[in-house]
């Protein structure tokens, strides 16, 4: 909390002024830009000098190919954005119709969405304070008292549904308690699949994010760390879902020189080639924006220091953060302290804004179960995310 003495409106026009001293003097500064300073023109521009924007062309192949290197993941799956990505991994994960997935409460709505994609029921859990993602203690003593095994399947025991799977997500690109999660879901006998759309970059303990679990999706939407327009992908190390994810986002088509032979009802999620050789160049770019991320998030952390009852969110021990969205962090956590101070940020054309209304809180999601969720309402009343766009601090100086 401020100081006694401090009014709150003085200690507002602090954090307001140490957040304005890194960035550059400008009328507005959105949260986040995308940036286009190489080879993007090139590409796209071949792909319409020759025609090949669509559902053909060389990119998708080697959009996929750079992100399985980039990642380490050996198969990579792209897709028209992430919620496609992120339906299409729990369906191969096996998550059915009248099944709960267990979700972070304290994330974006897609994550609950293609739960529901699927009949569905997102089932949502509580959030680790330091990670900001799915805290794997409290899921374990929770799924204790509620669960337990009926036929060798994990049984919600107020609802009498299936458990099918846990989807952690790796919150404004920070890591969340992978170690303890892969362990959790191990003794649940519960396959993970990553949310790992904000977290491109990302690494924990070394591994990128999104390659832990049985699968993971990634997005390309224009607001994240990078861009293709609109796009995801799909990462697995496994060969056999590889092979179903490429076939289910392409209609389910059988390969042919001129037949339409279609074997299951399928989709169409193929990310088209316009996209993909966006993606080719903004990934060669990719280490150089994290770069200028990085150094940021230390300019805002550094001015944040002096300032009392408030921090800049780090990276977890062991993580390597791609500081996708920075985040200040109340000490204190109180709503209408965090809405004098959003109103302050953004009336001074800083644009902020709050975490997201907790998922259960939403109208298609208030009937879901929940379990307690005292951390991510915590989370909730102290944080505000500030401008982050990698060209801030090239054109800040
Ligand atoms: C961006 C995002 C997605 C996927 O979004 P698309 O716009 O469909 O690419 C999924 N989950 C989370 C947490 C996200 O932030």
């Amino acid at each position: 909390m401020p100081h006694i003495e401090h009014t709150q409106s003085e200690w507002v026009s602090a954090v307001v002024q140490a957040v304005h001293g890194v960035l550059p003097s400008r009328d507005f500064i959105p949260l986040h830009e995308p940036e286009f300073a190489g080879n993007e023109w090139q590409y796209v521009k071949e792909c319409l000098d020759t025609g090949w924007v669509s559902s053909v062309g060389k990119y998708v192949d080697r959009f996929e190919q750079a992100l399985a290197e980039y990642t380490g993941s050996p198969y990579a799956v792209v897709t028209v954005n992430g919620t496609a990505a992120l339906h299409m991994a729990l369906l191969l994960a096996g998550v059915g119709r009248d099944d709960e997935v267990l979700v972070p409460a304290l994330s974006f709505v897609a994550t609950a969405n293609a739960v529901s994609y699927l009949g569905a029921v997102p089932h949502f859990v509580d959030s680790d304070s330091r990670t900001l993602g799915v805290d794997p203690q409290a899921l374990r003593l929770y799924l204790e008292r509620i669960a337990d095994y009926r036929h060798g399947q994990l049984i919600n025991s107020l609802t009498g549904r299936r458990i099918a799977a846990l989807v952690p997500m790796h919150v404004f690109g920070h890591p969340a308690d992978l170690q303890g999660l892969l362990q959790l879901a191990q003794d649940f006998g519960l396959p993970l699949v990553e949310d790992a759309a904000e977290s491109l970059g990302s690494r924990y303990q070394q591994r990128h994010t999104g390659t832990f679990g049985l699968l993971g999706a990634l997005s390309f939407n224009g607001n994240k760390v990078m861009t293709t327009g609109g796009g995801g992908a799909i990462l697995t190390a496994d060969p056999v879902l590889a092979a179903r994810a490429k076939h289910l986002t392409t209609t389910a088509k059988l390969p042919h020189a001129w037949a339409f032979q279609h074997d299951e009802v399928a989709w169409n999620y193929r990310m088209p080639n316009l996209n993909a050789a966006l993606g080719c160049a903004q990934l060669e770019r990719l280490p150089d924006m994290l770069q200028r991320k990085r150094a940021l998030a230390a300019c805002y952390q550094a001015a944040l220091a002096d300032v009392e009852g408030v921090r800049l969110l780090t990276e977890p021990a062991d993580c390597h953060s791609n500081y996708w969205l920075n985040a200040i962090m109340l000490t204190s956590p109180q709503r209408e302290l965090r809405d004098a101070l959003l109103q302050a940020l953004n009336a001074a054309g800083l644009m902020s804004r709050p975490a997201w209304t907790l998922l259960n809180q939403l109208p298609m999601y208030q009937h879901c179960p929940a379990a307690p969720l005292p951390q991510a309402q915590r989370i909730e009343d102290a944080l505000i995310n500030i401008p982050s766009s990698p060209a801030l601090l090239a054109a800040g100086g």
